[in-house]
Parts: structure tokens; C-alpha cells; sequence
């Protein structure tokens, strides 16, 4: 493939610092965007001396114009639930004036595009596991219909690029991802359950821990997202790991990892959390030969160092 001038919005956050990486070593040109509301520094320090990589701190919700690109991959949005609920208002503005932005470069250079959009978009599931033609189930006016309901207007808004004005774009539907850069404090249950054992503290289960998830290591995702980059695909597709675990049962697999001994707490379960979630990725398989291949167990191993050097940290 040839080098690209490649944007990526987004890119001092947790998956779009691994998805410029990942452009990097294909041989493309990326321009990295952020305006650092979610995203930190520290996850691009690495990138200080590469040439063929560019930072601009911009906000997308502002219009923007960095010259000639290829393409756009569009990661930028507060994505933890505790961070949307701080800044929902700013959630809605990148998930509606941010992608409307975004979209109308990607129509100006005829760029490739592809949007970062979420299984939140089918909210509390009816159907399990979720099938990319399901609808959802969403509350529109909950506390986290600030990211779902943005992420819906972002699709909806990526598919009428693609249907008015001819524009080459690409959706996945994110299921929940862990790895390093994960930020310790964001509230999400991977980082928050590893950093209490590492800290020795009790690990917070919210209800009862029988809500599921289903965990997929970040190198996993990046690698099925730029399978889904390279396709004719234009409608949805699920990208994520089908193993479904109970809260219970992944706090289970981090004390047994750490080997902590703080036992678990049991706090209240937020309004509108999802009773389960689970990709159904078969058209991802079919589609683009692509299936996760990292564990649970192995994901949290390679994840350890991490979380460890931040507990490490003065
Ligand atoms: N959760 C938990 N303890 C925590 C953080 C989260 O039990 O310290 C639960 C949360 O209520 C949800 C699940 O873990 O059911 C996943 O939460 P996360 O914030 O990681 O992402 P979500 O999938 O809800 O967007």
C-alpha cells in the first residue's frame, strides 16, 4: 500500500495513541489531533522524534483544515462513562459539530474515512449477542444518552456523507477495550479494578457484578479497525472480543493476577448501565478474516507492566 497523509482525531487518547502507532509502522504520514480534554501527552511522548508524525492540539468541533489527506480516522470523544457524564455537552458538540467537521474535509480531499462508533449504540440490549442490523435499545435522555445518542448522530451523519456526496466511509461499533494508556482514574473497570488491587484497596463492583461484558485487548481492535479502513464495507461492523465475562468473574481474574487480598466492595450500579453486552462478530470474520486472538488472561498479563509503573510513579 502506498504512504498516506493520515488524520486521526483523537490521537492522545487511549485508542487513537495505538492506532497512529499501528499507521506508523505500516509506513503512513499521521497528523494527530487533540484538544487533551480526555487525551494525554503521555501517551504520544513516545513519538517526539518521529518525523512522519505531526500533533496539532485542535478542538474538531472547531473548523479545521490541515491541508491534502488520504485519510481520516475520526476517534475523537470523551469515551468513559465518568468522563462523558463530566463533559456531556462537549460529548454531544464532538459527537455532532466535530464529525459534521470532520466529514466535510474527508468530502473536500476525497479521503477515506472511518468513524470510531460504539456498542453503546445498541444501549441495554434486547438482543444478545448484538448483531449489527440490531436497532438498539437506548435511552435518549438518561445520563448516558450524551454519548449514545452523539455516536448515533455521528453514524447517521457518516452514512448521509457516504449516501449524498459519494464519500469513501467506514463504521465500526467498538465493544470495550483494554491495554496500556488506559487511563488509570477514568472510571472504566479494567483500570479501576487493576489499579485498587495494585494499591491494595478493595475492588468496586457496582450491583451485584452479574452485569456482563465482553473484553477485547487493544492490538486485537486496531488490527480488525484497519482491516475494516482497507474494505468496501460502508455499514456497521462489530469489532470486538465475543468472550462475555460477569463483572464478578473478571474482578475474579484480576485478584487472582495480582493476588491481592483486599477482598471487593459492593457499590451501587449507575443509572442505565447495560445488563450484558457480546459482539456478534461474524461479519467481521467473514468479512475481513479478522477474530480476536488475546485472551483475557493474556490481555491483563501484557497490561500489568503498565498499571504497575503508574502505581510506581512518585
Ligand atoms: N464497573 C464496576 N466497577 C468499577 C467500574 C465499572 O463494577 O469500578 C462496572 C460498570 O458498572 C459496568 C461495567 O463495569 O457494568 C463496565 O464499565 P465501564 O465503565 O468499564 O464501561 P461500560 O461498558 O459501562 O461503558
Amino acid at each position: 500500500m502506498l504512504s498516506q497523509r493520515t488524520l486521526v482525531t483523537g490521537a492522545a487518547g487511549f485508542l487513537g495513541s495505538h492506532l497512529c502507532d499501528a499507521l506508523l509502522a505500516q509506513g503512513h504520514s499521521v497528523i494527530g489531533m487533540d484538544n487533551l480534554s480526555t487525551g494525554h501527552l503521555s501517551n504520544l511522548d513516545h513519538l517526539a522524534n518521529e518525523p512522519r508524525f505531526t500533533l496539532i492540539e485542535q478542538d474538531i468541533c472547531i473548523p479545521f483544515d490541515p491541508g491534502h489527506l488520504d485519510y481520516i480516522f475520526n476517534f475523537a470523544s470523551p469515551a468513559s462513562p465518568a468522563d462523558y457524564a463530566r463533559l456531556g455537552v462537549e460529548t454531544l458538540m464532538v459527537g455532532s459539530a466535530g464529525t459534521i467537521n470532520t466529514l466535510n474535509l474527508a468530502r473536500k480531499y476525497a479521503a477515506g474515512f472511518l468513524h470510531a462508533s460504539t456498542s453503546e449504540c445498541y444501549g441495554d440490549p434486547e438482543v444478545h449477542p448484538q448483531v449489527e442490523t440490531y436497532w438498539g435499545h437506548v435511552n435518549a435522555i438518561g445520563p448516558r444518552s450524551v454519548y449514545d445518542e452523539a455516536k448515533r448522530f455521528s453514524e447517521a451523519a457518516v452514512m448521509a456523507y457516504h449516501r449524498y456526496y459519494g464519500v469513501d466511509t467506514h463504521l465500526v461499533r467498538i465493544f470495550n477495550t483494554y491495554g496500556p494508556r488506559l487511563q488509570p482514574h477514568d472510571g472504566r473497570v479494567i483500570s479501576n479494578l487493576i489499579m485498587q488491587a495494585l494499591a491494595g484497596e478493595p475492588l468496586t463492583i457496582y450491583g451485584d457484578g452479574s452485569q456482563t461484558r465482553s473484553f477485547c485487548y487493544v492490538s486485537d481492535l486496531i488490527e480488525g479497525i484497519l482491516r475494516l479502513a482497507r474494505s468496501n464495507e460502508h455499514l456497521p461492523v462489530n469489532i470486538g472480543n465475543p468472550v462475555e465475562w460477569t463483572i464478578l468473574e473478571c474482578a475474579r481474574e484480576i485478584i487472582d493476577l495480582t493476588g491481592t487480598t483486599a477482598g471487593i466492595c459492593f457499590q451501587t450500579l449507575p443509572t442505565d448501565d447495560p445488563t450484558r453486552r457480546r459482539p456478534d462478530i461474524t461479519k467481521a470474520r467473514n468479512l475481513l478474516a479478522w477474530e480476536p486472538r488475546i485472551n483475557l488472561r493474556q490481555g491483563l498479563e501484557l497490561s500489568l507492566d503498565y498499571f504497575q509503573s503508574l502505581v510506581a510513579r512518585p
